[in-house]
């Protein structure tokens, strides 16, 4: 066998060797980025679906009758402590809707 051909052997070898481990760490890597990005898209849905439960939770809250105080967007829920007398449990506003409103004349 004369050197080049030595060479020539030696060099796809290296090759055959080579390349596929190579291609294997870049599938690897790839692998591993999807995995990520996959992570990354979950944890984005997660927060859009928590972002919704809290712009709709003020309006079932309304509808199941308490009030809102608008300290915070969304609005918070308040916590109903007497019969029709609620207070928001951010900044302690308190409503009372047996309150009744005189009207002067
Ligand atoms: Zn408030």
């Amino acid at each position: 066998m004369d050197i080049s051909a030595y060479i020539g052997s030696a060099v796809t070898a290296f090759q055959k060797v080579i390349k596929p481990l190579f291609e294997l760490f870049k599938l690897k890597s790839e692998v591993a980025t999807l995995r990520l990005e996959n992570q990354e898209l979950k944890k984005k849905v997660k927060d859009l679906e928590q972002r919704c439960k809290e712009l709709e939770a003020p309006g079932e809250a309304k509808k199941l009758g308490y009030e809102l105080c608008h300290c915070t967007t969304p609005p918070q829920i308040m916590n109903s402590i007497a019969h029709r007398v609620f207070v928001c449990p951010r900044c302690n506003n308190k409503v009372n809707l047996n309150a009744t409103v005189a009207f002067s004349d």
